[in-house]
């Protein structure tokens, strides 16, 4: 059985002042969210790693982005060693908006879950069709060369968790109906079970994508979705809170 996974992506929000008070709420948040046997987790800006970890060293935290690289002359990247000397052992990897503003490939974020991996670290390797590649029919082949080439050369799958974000979905409040999103959710399970075998039953999929306290239920419901990516809502800690309690 999976557990379910609620992780809050930030992007690029929030002061250090403004994550310490949402740091001292978290230890609440996170009984809360034990008792139901779920697993809660905030991706924020680089900056704010730090204070998180040091308030609350139980949440999971995570990067929005790291550098495949060790180190080097990349001005401007953080890299995996970085990251795990002060404790953070997750990264999101290919978020839409990393893809459509900063060039990211399926072969770097290949790079990225790779580098991750060996690390020890959780790379949640985020993908997803634009709205004019839903709009074409093409989402599974474009949803097909995100899974085949970002996981290339991996093995230990179980350490990857995938979230299936439609791009045309992310900050629009047009968020896919639950059988789009288990549909696809599924597809993803297909082809990891292709490759994985028996290994693809313990990976977490995530949906992302409007995800709201009133509309996150159905999709727990589905039996490919094992959680959600929230940007927007998991900003509040009330609105953090009420996506817990309806999950
Ligand atoms: C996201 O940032 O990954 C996301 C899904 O954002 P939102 O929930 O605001 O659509």
């Amino acid at each position: 059985m999976r557990k379910k996974l609620l992780v809050g992506n930030w992007k690029m929000n929030k002061t250090i002042a403004e994550t310490k008070a949402f740091a001292h709420a978290s230890l609440d948040l996170l009984k809360k969210a034990n008792a139901k046997h779920i697993d809660i987790g905030v991706t924020p800006p680089y900056l704010s790693l730090q204070t998180l970890i040091t308030i609350n060293p139980k949440l999971i935290v995570g990067a929005q982005n790291v550098h495949f690289k060790g180190n080097g002359a990349y001005t401007g990247e953080v890299s995996v060693p970085m990251l795990k000397e002060i404790g953070v052992m997750w990264s999101l990897v290919g978020h839409s908006e990393r893809r459509t503003y900063y060039n990211e490939t399926n072969e770097s974020c290949n790079l990225k879950n790779i580098a991750l991996l060996e690390n020890g670290m959780t790379p949640l390797y985020c993908v997803g069709e634009t709205l004019n590649e839903f709009e074409k029919g093409i989402t599974k082949e474009v949803i097909k060369a995100q899974i085949d080439v970002g996981l290339l050369g991996i093995e230990d799958i179980k350490e990857v968790v995938i979230a299936y974000e439609p791009v045309w979905s992310i900050g629009t409040g047009k968020n896919a109906s639950k059988e789009i999103a288990e549909d696809i959710c599924g597809y993803i399970r297909t082809l990891l079970k292709e490759k994985y075998g028996e290994e693809a039953e313990r990976v977490r999929i995530l949906y992302g994508g409007s995800v709201k306290p009133d509309n996150i239920k159905a999709y727990m419901a589905m039996p490919n979705i094992d959680g959600a990516l929230v940007g927007g809502a998991s900003l509040t800690v009330e609105s953090f809170s009420e996506l817990i309690n309806n999950i």
